[in-house]
């Protein structure tokens, strides 16, 4: 017996681990003090109450004979995939090229299990390091490739030839979106390469400007090249609740879903029933109103947060279409930076060499934490004299 070698030389680096280890070693060592974490990516509001109903509904369901829900649709209750279609795709792919899930972060790897374990696959650096880390535990090929500043952050297409490319928009860490422009260099790219682009769209709901599209396959030959990932996670705050979606294109190729389904009846059971009844009322155009309004509070946030940093010195760059900033550090080392928040003010900020060496010198913050928090930080940022 031989292990994974993939798993064991990856580094343990379970950032969100390093750094509330270094958390609670400060506050056991600073009882009285108050920590504000603008680092964790997690939502703060609750589930609202159209979709808590939904899922109670849900729940009774189960409970008679007649309306019990047991094993059955493993890409997804018809119900959740014709909402999806209605409200997010309309006109634009159909129900047999949905597939419905507990989690983008599980989709976004397991999709390698489509293409052949020799494909070539580009992750850009600075990244979600999930791409990465996951695609290595598949002992699949991968290949990072640095973005720069001077480019806001924005990949262009290489030379070279990739098999896969992962995007991610609006970016996380980095709080960008690529524009239709952008988007349009890759597909051509796609076209050309005969590759694959997974594109991380699981911010969709945080884009406002726009030059920026709600989805990939609003751009001329994408649904040719492109496996877009969404999720009820951070608009819906299902971070906990568990439910995602992807589509796959039938112009991609006319046996991708054949395939796919084929993998997927071995390898999943399908996503949880009261999950998925919650999800469909998330997409109800009431209820869409009430998570828009949600949204918008984060990124009244993000805004506050943007102009203070900027007040105090900092280069910062997205908060405009999704609720991450990433901000360049005043000559410090990331880490130095977190350590300085930590001891100084008292605020969690995530250091942003942990979304790949190119991270290094940078930090990231969310606008994800409760207001009062927010405005607490910024409180303490603004009348700091030290930053
Ligand atoms: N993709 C990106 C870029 C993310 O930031 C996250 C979560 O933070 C995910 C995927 C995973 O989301 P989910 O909760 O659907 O697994």
């Amino acid at each position: 017996m031989k292990f994974n070698d993939n798993l064991i030389d990856m580094e343990k680096e379970d950032i969100f681990e390093k750094v509330s280890e270094k958390v609670k070693v400060f506050q056991s060592n600073n009882k009285d003090v108050k920590i504000i974490s603008l680092g964790v990516g997690d939502v703060s509001k609750p589930i609202i109450k159209p979709i808590i109903n939904a899922m109670h509904q849900a729940v009774d369901d189960l409970s008679s004979e007649e309306s019990f829900r047991g094993y059955g649709a493993y890409f997804g209750y018809d119900f959740l995939k014709e909402a999806i279609i209605k409200s997010e795709y309309e006109g634009l792919l159909s129900q047999d090229e949905i597939y419905v899930s507990a989690g983008s972060k599980t989709d976004t790897t397991s999709i390698l299990e489509l293409f052949d374990i020799n494909s070539k696959i580009l992750i850009t650096d600075i990244m979600y390091p999930v791409y990465r880390d996951g695609a290595k535990a598949l002992n699949r090929n991968v290949r990072v490739m640095p973005i720069a500043s001077k480019d806001k952050f924005i990949a262009s297409p290489p030379e070279e030839h990739f098999d896969i490319v992962y995007l991610c928009s609006p970016n996380n860490p980095i709080g960008i979106a690529y524009t239709k422009n952008d988007l349009t260099k890759w597909i051509n790219y796609a076209k050309e390469h005969k590759a694959i682009i997974l594109y991380d769209n699981v911010y969709s709901e945080f884009i406002r400007s726009q030059d920026v599209p709600k989805t990939i396959y609003e751009i001329e030959g994408a649904k040719e090249v492109a496996i877009e990932f969404r999720s009820f996670s951070k608009h819906a705050s299902f971070t906990g609740v568990r439910c995602s979606y992807y589509a796959i294109p039938k112009e991609i190729d006319e046996n991708i879903n054949l395939l796919w389904q084929k993998r997927t009846i071995n390898r999943f059971n399908g996503a949880d029933y009261i999950a998925q009844r919650g999800a469909a009322e998330s997409l109800a155009s009431d209820t869409k109103k009430m998570l828009k309004a949600n949204i918008d509070g984060y990124l009244a946030n993000a805004k506050l947060l943007k102009s203070t940093f900027k007040e105090a010195g900092f280069t910062v760059w997205g908060g405009e279409d999704s609720p991450f900033l990433w901000i360049k550090t005043k000559d410090q080392s990331s880490w130095e930076v977190f350590d300085y928040f930590l001891k100084e003010l008292n605020i969690i900020i995530i250091p942003g060499v942990i979304f790949g060496p190119g991270g290094e010198g940078y930090f990231r913050i969310s606008a994800l934490a409760k207001t009062e928090n927010i405005s607490e930080a910024i409180n303490r940022i603004n009348q700091s004299n030290s930053l």
